[in-house]
C-alpha cells in the first residue's frame, strides 16, 4: 500500500466513514484495495428516495473530490459516475465537472430496478461480471455510494451528519441533512408531520428497507431515508409477514411458475440463484420449524424483486431465500463450501436487457403512485435537544462506549470505538453537550 493509500485509509477510519448506501461497510477497507475502476453508485433505484441525486445537485464538486482521492488510493485508471439518464438536467452539469477532472466520465443508466445493485453496475460500467460469491474487487472495481465519497472528500473530518429523504405520507416530503442520532419522529416533524393517523415507515426504501413502527429510533450514518405509509398499506403488510405466515402461504400456493427466478437480477447475471427452487424445497420441508436447506438462495442479494414484483401469486420467495441462507449458516454452509460453487465463469443471460424492470411499473405494483412525489432539497439547520449515537452503525464489530455519563463532549469527539485490529470504525458526537445514558447499545448526548 502506498503512503497516500495508508493515510487516506487512516483518515476514513478515524472519521468513521461507512458506506452510506445503507450497508454501512467501513470505507477504509475499500481504500486499501487495488482496482482499475472506481465506480460511483449514483443509480439510487429505491423508489421515492432522492438523497443521492440531491447531493449531486447541490455538492457535486465534493463527490468528484472524494472520487479522485479514492482513485488515487486504489490506483484506479478510470472513475465512472453511474447515474440514471432520466436526470436530464443534472447530467450535463456532472459531465462538465468530469471534463475538468482526469479520467472521470459519466455513465447513463436506464431507469430500471435494481440498476444500483453494485454487481449490475459493475457489468453496465465495465462489461465484467463479478464471480458468484465474489466482490467487485475480484474484477478490478471498487464501488462507492455518492454520500460516502462526499464524506471522503473531507479527510479526517468526523461523520456527524447524514443526508436523508423523508417521503410518503408526510406533509412536505424533503431531502435534507441532519445530525446523526436524532429520532425519525424529529425528521418527520421537519417535514410538517404525518398525513395519516396510524403510520409505519420503511427505513432504507420500499424494496430493500425494513418496516419500522418505532419513530423514536435514531437516524444513523448509513441512513438514506424513510418512506412513511399507513400501517395497513399492502406494502407494509407484505413486508411484515412472519416466517410461519409466508411459509404456510408459500407451501400451499406456489405453482412453480419460476417467474421469481426468471426476473432475478443475479440469476440474469449468470449466478445460480433460483428462488423457485428454494420455494420448492419449502414445499417439502418438514418439522415444526420447516428448516430450509436449499442452496439456491445463497447468492440472493435480497433485492426483493421476486417478492414485490415478479411473483404473480404475491408470495415471498425473497424471505424464503433469506431464511434458507440463515438455516444453512447454522450448518456452517455458505456459497464457497456449497455444491453450487463449481468455479465456472458466469454467463450473462442472453435476454437480461429485456427483463429489466422499469421503476415506473414497480411503483405501480408497490401501490406507491399516490406517494411518488419529489422530495426537494431543504436547507435545514436543525439543533436537536439530544441525540442517541448507536454503537453499531457499521458492518463488523460494534463500538464500545469511550465516554462516561456526565462527561462534557464537543461535536466530533469520539464516543465509541472498536479495537484497531477489528473490522469497524469509531462513532462521534454529532452535537456538543453532556453525556447522558451510556450502555453497550448507545451513548446519549444532551445539548
Ligand atoms: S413466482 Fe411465485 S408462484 Fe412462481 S415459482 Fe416463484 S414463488 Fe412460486
Ligand atoms: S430477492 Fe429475489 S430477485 Fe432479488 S436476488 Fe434474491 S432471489 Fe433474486
Amino acid at each position: 500500500m502506498s503512503d497516500f493509500s495508508a493515510e487516506f485509509s487512516r483518515n476514513l477510519r478515524s472519521a468513521g466513514v461507512v458506506g452510506a448506501g445503507g450497508a454501512g461497510f467501513p470505507s477504509y477497507v475499500k481504500a486499501q484495495g487495488r482496482a482499475e475502476y472506481a465506480l460511483v453508485n449514483a443509480a439510487e433505484c429505491e423508489p421515492l428516495l432522492k438523497k443521492d441525486q440531491k447531493i449531486l445537485e447541490y455538492f457535486p464538486g465534493k463527490v468528484f473530490d472524494g472520487l479522485e482521492l479514492l482513485m488515487r488510493a486504489v490506483g484506479a485508471k478510470k472513475g465512472i459516475v453511474g447515474i440514471k439518464k432520466k436526470h436530464e438536467r443534472l447530467i450535463p452539469r456532472l459531465e462538465e465537472i468530469a471534463k475538468g477532472r482526469k479520467n472521470i466520465s459519466v455513465l447513463k443508466l436506464g431507469d430500471y430496478y435494481p440498476a444500483g445493485d453494485e454487481q449490475c453496475l459493475v457489468l453496465e460500467a465495465t462489461g465484467r461480471v463479478v464471480p458468484p460469491g465474489g466482490i467487485p474487487l475480484d474484477v478490478g472495481c471498487v464501488v462507492c455510494n455518492v454520500e460516502t465519497l462526499y464524506n471522503a472528500a473531507f479527510p479526517g473530518r468526523p461523520v456527524t451528519e447524514t443526508f436523508i429523504t423523508v417521503n410518503g405520507a408526510v406533509k412536505k416530503p424533503a431531502t435534507f441533512r441532519v445530525p446523526v442520532g436524532i429520532t425519525w419522529r424529529e425528521a418527520v416533524e421537519l417535514c410538517g408531520g404525518f398525513t395519516v393517523k396510524d403510520p409505519a415507515y420503511i427505513d432504507g426504501g420500499p424494496m430493500m428497507g425494513k418496516v419500522m413502527t418505532d419513530f423514536e429510533a435514531p437516524v444513523v450514518k448509513a441512513s438514506g431515508g424513510i418512506v412513511v405509509l399507513p400501517k395497513n398499506h399492502p406494502l407494509i403488510v407484505k413486508k411484515s409477514q412472519s416466517r410461519p405466515v409466508f411459509t404456510r402461504v408459500g407451501r400451499s400456493t406456489c405453482d412453480q411458475c419460476s417467474f421469481c427466478t426468471e426476473f432475478c437480477p443475479r440469476y440474469l447475471l449468470g449466478h445460480n440463484v433460483q428462488p423457485h427452487r428454494v420455494m420448492r424445497t419449502m414445499l417439502f420441508s418438514g418439522g415444526p420449524e420447516h428448516k430450509l436447506h436449499s442452496q439456491y438462495g445463497l447468492l440472493c442479494c435480497e433485492c426483493s424483486l421476486c417478492s414485490l414484483y415478479s411473483c404473480p401469486e404475491g408470495l415471498n420467495p425473497r424471505e424464503a431465500c433469506v431464511s434458507a441462507k440463515s438455516d444453512l449458516r447454522e450448518l456452517k454452509m455458505g456459497f464457497k463450501n456449497s455444491t453450487l460453487n463449481t468455479g465456472r465463469a458466469p454467463q450473462v443471460h442472453p435476454v437480461r436487457d429485456f427483463r429489466k424492470v422499469p421503476v415506473s411499473k414497480l411503483i405501480k405494483r408497490l401501490g406507491l403512485e399516490d406517494y411518488n412525489k419529489d422530495a426537494p432539497w431543504a436547507d435545514i439547520s436543525y439543533k436537536p435537544a439530544k441525540v442517541k449515537i448507536l454503537m453499531s452503525q457499521h458492518i463488523g464489530v460494534p463500538c464500545s462506549p469511550s465516554v462516561k455519563e456526565g462527561q462534557r463532549v464537543e461535536k466530533g469527539a469520539v464516543v465509541g470505538d472498536v479495537p484497531a485490529d477489528k473490522l469497524g470504525c469509531p462513532v462521534h458526537a454529532s452535537i456538543s453537550g453532556a453525556v447522558g445514558k451510556v450502555n453497550e447499545k448507545y451513548v446519549e448526548i444532551i445539548a
